[in-house]
């Protein structure tokens, strides 16, 4: 579905992604984890086209997409989320995934800026879209109201749903569910759950382990910008030298 061969990825001699190779298999979701600095984030960068690869080939459904700009790429139903939230805090939560959706002229931040006005002329079923999410995902009630005043948890389900306006075929998540309260990190690992069994593929960095364990097989362990092990999370945490490259950083 996704694969990657080779990828490097440096940053002035520092190689942070040092000759990636991966395949993400469809249908299920795939953890990617290690220690801070692993080069995690900056290979989902890569993968999704908002960092170019130095060098190495991206593949998705048998495409080389490797040159293709990250908006292409989401066209074609590659898309990521931010580590860190990305909403725009003076946009109501409907307007943060209706700027989100394709051919929309809210797409830009211009177009994000200048408002509501110029979503009118838009298509109603993006708003039908966008509402059939909210629900889904149980932020109905909190439609109208701006997304910065959002607990950190809603910020990122608003993130994965506005990931999810652009109907992606995979979806690639970076720490979704960093500064979430405990209580709603079970509330989106059951959403990513439900996602995934309806067939939705998934490639998610994640540190918090015992949710690794839950949700991602197989798993995928960097560290200093390259693979040290991968296969199911019971089997990875038998071996020393993962655990120790992971706890000790
Ligand atoms: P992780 O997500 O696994 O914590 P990152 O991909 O964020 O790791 O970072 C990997 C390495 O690349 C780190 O040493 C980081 O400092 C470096 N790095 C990341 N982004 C940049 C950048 N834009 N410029 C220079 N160095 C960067
Ligand atoms: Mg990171």
């Amino acid at each position: 579905m996704l694969t990657a061969r080779e990828v490097h990825r440096h940053f002035e001699g520092m190689r942070a992604v040092d000759g990636v190779s991966i395949d993400v298999l469809p249908g299920r979701i795939t953890g990617l984890i290690g220690p801070n600095g692993a080069g995690k984030s900056t290979f989902l960068a890569v993968l999704a086209g908002t960092l170019p690869a130095s060098s190495g080939n991206i593949v998705f459904e048998a495409e080389v997409i490797t040159a293709l700009p990250a908006y292409k790429r989401a066209r074609r139903g590659l898309v990521r989320t931010f580590q860190l939230p990305s909403e725009f805090a003076q946009l109501t939560v409907l307007e943060n995934l209706l700027v989100a959706a394709p051919g929309n002229r809210g797409e830009s931040l211009l177009g994000a800026l200048l408002g509501k006005r110029y979503w009118l002329p838009d298509e109603r079923r993006l708003v039908e879209r966008a509402r059939r999410l909210l629900n889904r995902f149980g932020m109905s009630a909190k439609e109208s109201d701006y997304a910065g005043t959002l607990s950190g948890g809603q910020k990122r389900i608003v993130e994965i749903m506005r990931a999810l306006m652009l109907r992606p075929r995979v979806l690639l998540l970076d720490e979704p569910m960093a500064g979430v309260h405990p209580s709603i990190v079970d509330e989106i690992a059951t959403y990513l759950e439900s996602l995934r069994d309806e067939g939705l593929t998934i490639l998610m960095v994640e540190h918090e382990l015992h949710m690794v364990e839950r949700l991602c097989d197989p798993v995928i362990v960097m560290a200093q910008g390259k693979i040290i092990g991968q296969g199911p999370m019971t089997m990875l945490r038998r071996q020393r030298e993962i655990v120790d490259a992971y706890l000790v950083g």
